[in-house]
Parts: C-alpha cells; structure tokens; sequence
C-alpha cells in the first residue's frame, strides 16, 4: 500500500493510474499531480522505456511551469510504453484505445510531447473531446509554425533587457540550435534590431560580426540542409557556439549543455533559457555570481504551454500571441523584482512564484489544501 503512496507529498499526485489493455497491447501510466489551478494540461509521450517515476516527474514540472505561466491549469503527464516507429494503423489504434481509457478522466487534457503529435491529438479529441496540439483544421494553432515559443522568449528577453539598461537595438546575440525555438527567436530580435552574430545545429556553428541573415538561414533550414551551407561566415565545430561573445546567449537544443566544466567559457549578460534544462544548477549560480542574469526556462519558454491554453478555450492564433507576451512579461517582471529585493537566484524566485500560485489555489479547492 504504502509503495503506491511513495511520491505523495503536499502537492501530490491526485491520481496516478495504470492501463493495460492485452487485447491491443497497451501499457500506460497517468500521472495527474495537481489540478487546484484547473484541469490539468500535460503531454502524451510514446516511449519504450518511460517508469512510473518518470510520468510522476514530468506531471510535477507541468504543474509548476503552468502555474508559473499564470494559467488556469493544473499538471499532468501520460506515458504509452511502446516504440513510436510503428506502423500508423497500429499506432492509432494504440492511440485510440489509450484515448478511450482515459475517457472518464475529465480534469486531464494531453497534449503531444516526444513521440506524439498533433495527428495523434486528433484521435484522442475524436474519442474523449478533449486535447490540445491540434491540427489546423480541427481548431489547432500551429504552434512551432507561429514561432509560440520563440515570440514568448523574446518578450522575457525585452522585459530583462531593461532591467538590465541594455538596448535590443545593436545586441550581439548566439543561439545554440536553430530549429523551432532558436529561428524564431533569432527573427522576433532582429526585427527589433538585435544581430545574430552566431547559430549552431548538431553540425557545427556558423559565426558573422556583422550579422547573419536570418530569413537565409531559415530557407537554409526548411530545405533540411545544415547552417555550415550558409555561403557566408565563418564555420566552426558545434561546441563553439559556446565561446562566441555576445549580450544574449539563448540555448535552444538540449538538456545540461551548460556546466561546471564549460560555463567559464560564456560571454554574455544575458542568458534566456529556450530549452528545458539547458543549465545545471552549478551553471547557473555560477552566472550569477558574475552578474549574468539568466532566464529560467519555464517563465522564458512557456510560449508554447500558452498557446496550448489559448487553443484550449477555441482562441485564435492572434489572441495566443497576445496572451502569450502579456503573461510572459508580468512573469519575467514578477521574477525580476524578486531578485532585485531578495537576491535569489532567478529560477529560486520562480519556483517560489509558482508553488504559491499553487498553494494559493490549492486554498480554495475541497480535499485539496495540505494540513495547516
Ligand atoms: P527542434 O528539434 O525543432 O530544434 C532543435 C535544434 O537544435 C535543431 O536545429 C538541432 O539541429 C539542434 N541541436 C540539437 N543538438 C544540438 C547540439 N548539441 N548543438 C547545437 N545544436 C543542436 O526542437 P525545438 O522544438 O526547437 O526545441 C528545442 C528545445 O526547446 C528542446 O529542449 C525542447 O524541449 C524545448 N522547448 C520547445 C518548445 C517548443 O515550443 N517547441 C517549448 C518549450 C521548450
């Protein structure tokens, strides 16, 4: 008994549900952690090897980054244990009889995550009415078309930028990994007046002083070539992109890329966090103590979890972009004088900002508050 208990604490998890179903060969977990906030919105990840444990994480980091967000959503995840290269009829049907499962499950909304995708979120609102991360066609906002996450960062990006007295017009800025996030970051900036002076992909970096041309890589990029085909500009190993100097360093690629053992290497004042985790702790204390502020990811990079909401409720994709800058800034604005009055490191102020929005919910819902 107590095993099944084992992750409970004052925040959670609500429910925690396995489903199986022989017939199709399904194996799944759902871990729905908090919905004081409201129903909680969370992905649908296809994996061959996902734990319990792992599905119980990554509901508890959606409950805190929606919280963060200032969204009327709570947090959860859901695991299908499955390779997600199968064939697309055998894949649906996993994906319906999954769907049909959760039916019942009223306050959990899937999204996609790794694995999934917005045709899967399709079947699953064919069969419960319920999911965001839709295609178009059904009421989806596309949004690694629209640039969700990319438009949000640069909102924390000009929010901190004052803060710092640093003009956007004329700021040398690097991002590592140019794909959905890091593209449209590097647009929203420059047209703002910011130079990209240097861009990595997993084959290398391409580094100009004077400015790469966005719009060129970008084509560069739909035509599924590398950023070392851009005909200008000096090319260098992937791991250079971490010695380019600039005012804003922003990571869009992978976890931890930043550590004890690299961070010497940044020359920047500004650091804003597009993927999840793309600092270790010891990075980011680090930074601080040499006064580069940094964004933590899940106020910097909740464009996206924004225009899920938005989407959520039937909005368009210009509602999701408002939203998105509104929310963004209060939050990158609330995070700031935070540190200015405390101290702390930014992603302390934010998770405090967050567990209290949670707590303070968790007040007005029946069987829900803690003990006192
Ligand atoms: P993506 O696959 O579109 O782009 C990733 C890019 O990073 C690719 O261009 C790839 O070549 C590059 N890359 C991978 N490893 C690299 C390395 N070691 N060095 C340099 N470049 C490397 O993915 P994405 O959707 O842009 O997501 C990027 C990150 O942002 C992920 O960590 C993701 O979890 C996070 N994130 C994405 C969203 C979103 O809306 N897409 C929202 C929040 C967080």
């Amino acid at each position: 008994m107590e095993d099944a208990f084992r992750f409970a604490d004052e925040f959670g998890p609500l429910k925690l549900i396995h489903i199986y179903r022989p017939s199709v060969g399904l194996k799944a977990v759902v871990a729905i952690d908090n919905i004081a906030c409201g129903p909680a919105i969370g992905g649908l990840r296809m994996a061959p090897d996902v734990t319990t444990e792992e599905a119980f994480r990554l509901a508890r980091a959606m409950t805190f980054k929606n919280a963060a967000a200032g969204l009327p959503h709570g947090g959860a995840k859901s695991v299908i244990i499955a390779d997600p290269k199968m064939p697309l009829r055998e894949r649906e049907r996993l994906i319906r009889a999954f769907a049909a499962a959760i039916g019942d499950l009223a306050e959990y909304i899937p999204g996609p995550d790794m694995g999934t995708d917005e045709l899967a979120m399709g079947w699953i609102k064919d069969e419960t009415g319920r999911a965001v991360g839709l295609p178009r066609e059904i009421g989806g906002i596309p949004l690694d078309e629209i640039g969700a996450t990319g438009f949000g960062l640069d909102s924390a990006i000009d929010v901190a930028r004052q803060h710092l007295g640093m003009p956007l017009q004329g700021a040398r800025v690097v991002i590592q990994g140019f794909g959905s996030v890091g593209k449209h970051a590097a647009r929203f900036l420059i047209e703002k007046g910011a130079l990209l002076v240097a861009a990595s992909d997993t084959r290398g970096t391409i580094v100009d002083e004077d400015g790469l041309d966005v719009p060129a890589l970008i084509v560069l990029k739909a035509e599924g070539r590398a950023l070392h085909d851009y005909p200008r500009g000096r090319k260098l190993g992937a791991d250079a992109v971490i010695d380019v100097p600039c005012e804003i360093w922003i990571p869009a690629a992978r976890p931890d890329v930043i550590h004890a053992g690299n961070v010497a290497r940044l020359h920047t004042r500004l650091v804003a966090e597009g993927a999840n985790i793309p600092l270790t702790a010891e990075a980011e204390a680090a930074l601080a103590a040499r006064d580069v502020l940094v964004l933590p990811d899940f106020i910097a990079n909740a464009g996206g979890v924004i225009c899920a909401a938005v989407e959520y409720r039937g909005g368009t994709e210009s509602a999701a972009l408002a939203l998105i800058d509104e929310k963004i800034r209060a939050n990158t604005e609330a995070v700031l004088d935070e540190v200015k009055r405390t101290g702390a490191l930014p992603r302390t102020a934010a998770a405090s900002l967050a567990s209290e929005r949670v707590q303070r919910a968790m007040r007005t819902r029946r069987w829900q508050s803690g003990p006192a």
